[in-house]
């Protein structure tokens, strides 16, 4: 095989797919938007942990990059409910107590891949890089760079950009594809608790949820001993809390054992962005045996279940290995992937779809903590 394949977006599955694609001995371009992220901050507010599960563990074993990434890794082996009073409620995953989740700096992992990427031979990484125009027939790409539009070929072109996809839009706009973007009535929002006295402030092996009903918020650890919140509310009640006041006096009463640990929270509640939530439906995901959607960019999900990335990492896997069941040849490879992955990817978006009313409001019932445990967070 000597063909070259661009991949667009060097996030976590795109240049997770550049590692794979680099063992068939392949010609790898990957072009992503963002400037070098290697060295640079975080953006801000921006999902800065993720949890990463056996599923998504299993691709970084493959790529031997198990062992770097788990270095880091905070495992998490069960869930503590916070209550607005009483005692927190400790819940593990597994009746052993032994399984985890682990939390994982989003950032770490990506500079990780990306460093992967890099060694792998065949592979370049051109940043600054943003798809603005794709003829997927003709393999042609049009790119926004510092210096002016740039223009590229390639034999296969994979879009690995993200929810908002370009590659997508331009599918899209081919009449190649058709999609159904459903956005939750939800915004989400980080806050930070950071180390109290060089230690963490709450339990580093457990997911914190503080469940209220119609919303939640929830706590993961990080390796510098912070916890990064995220607060899943409806859309607009964030801006109705728009005092410093006003925001005090509703985590005083709604989440009492939070205000105290996080000195920072009104600036972060006042300068951290509102993100959207939405689950993405494509159909289908490849066209013309050249072009094809992984990750996010083909099927987006909600963050409830904490399986987005860790699905993404599947569609890697999957996707080598139709290329290895059929000899190499990516006319044959990008539907089988498709039919492999799909029911998989459906169900896994209503499972966390219904895993936010699980998280936000049954957690905390007492039938629930007798009766039933769900693996996940
Ligand atoms: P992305 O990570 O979005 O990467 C896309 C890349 O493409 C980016 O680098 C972007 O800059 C680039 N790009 C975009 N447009 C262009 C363009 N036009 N040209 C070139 N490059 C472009 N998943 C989990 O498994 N566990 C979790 O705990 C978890 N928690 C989450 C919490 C929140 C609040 C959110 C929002 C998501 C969470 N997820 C989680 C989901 C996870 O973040 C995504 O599923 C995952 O990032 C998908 O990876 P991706 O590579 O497909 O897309």
């Amino acid at each position: 095989m000597s063909e070259r394949v661009a991949i667009v977006g060097a996030g976590l599955a795109g240049s997770l797919l550049a590692c794979f694609l680099a063992r068939r001995g392949l010609n790898v371009t990957l072009y992503e938007r963002r400037p070098e992220p290697r060295g640079g901050q975080a953006e801000r507010g921006r999902s800065i942990n993720l949890a990463i599960s056996e599923r998504g563990l299993d691709a970084l074993r493959r790529i031997n990059l198990v062992d770097q990434v788990m270095a880091d890794a905070l495992p998490m082996k069960g869930r503590m409910i916070h209550p607005v009073e009483g005692p927190l409620d400790f819940q593990q995953y597994s009746a052993s107590g032994e399984r985890a989740i682990n939390s994982i700096s989003r950032g770490a992992l990506n500079n990780a891949l990306l460093d992967a990427a890099e060694a792998a031979p065949g592979v370049e990484i051109r940043f600054e890089h943003r798809l603005l125009e794709l003829d997927s027939q003709a393999g042609k790409l049009i790119f926004e760079t510092p210096a002016g539009k740039v223009e590229a070929h390639a034999d296969v072109v994979l879009g690995a950009d993200g929810a908002g996809s370009a590659v997508r839009g331009q599918l899209l706009a081919e009449g190649a594809l058709s999609e159904e973007v459903d956005f939750l009535d939800y915004g989400y929002k980080e806050l930070s608790i950071p180390a109290a006295g060089g230690e963490f402030a709450l339990d580093p092996g457990a997911l914190h949820i503080w469940p209220r009903g119609t919303s939640m918020m929830i706590a993961l650890p990080n390796p510098d001993r912070s916890f990064t919140c995220t607060l899943f509310w409806p859309t607009g009640s964030f801006d109705a809390l728009n005092t410093s006041a006003a925001i005090e006096e509703h985590f005083r009463t709604q989440y009492p054992d939070l205000l105290p640990l996080a000195p920072e929270l009104v600036d972060d509640y006042r300068h951290n962005p509102v993100g959207v939530l939405g689950t993405v439906h494509t159909q289908p995901w490849q066209a013309h045996g050249r072009t094809a959607l992984v990750g996010d960019a083909a099927h987006a999900i909600v963050p409830f279940y904490g399986q987005g990335a860790n699905c993404a990492f599947e569609d890697v896997v999957e996707l080598d290995r139709c290329l290895g069941d059929t000899g190499g040849s990516w006319a044959r490879a990008l539907p089988l992937y498709e039919h492999r992955r799909r029911e998989n990817t459906e169900a896994i978006a209503e499972m966390a779809l219904a895993n936010f009313v699980e998280m936000r409001d049954k957690v905390a019932s007492p039938v629930f903590r007798l009766g039933k445990r769900i693996e996940h967070a």
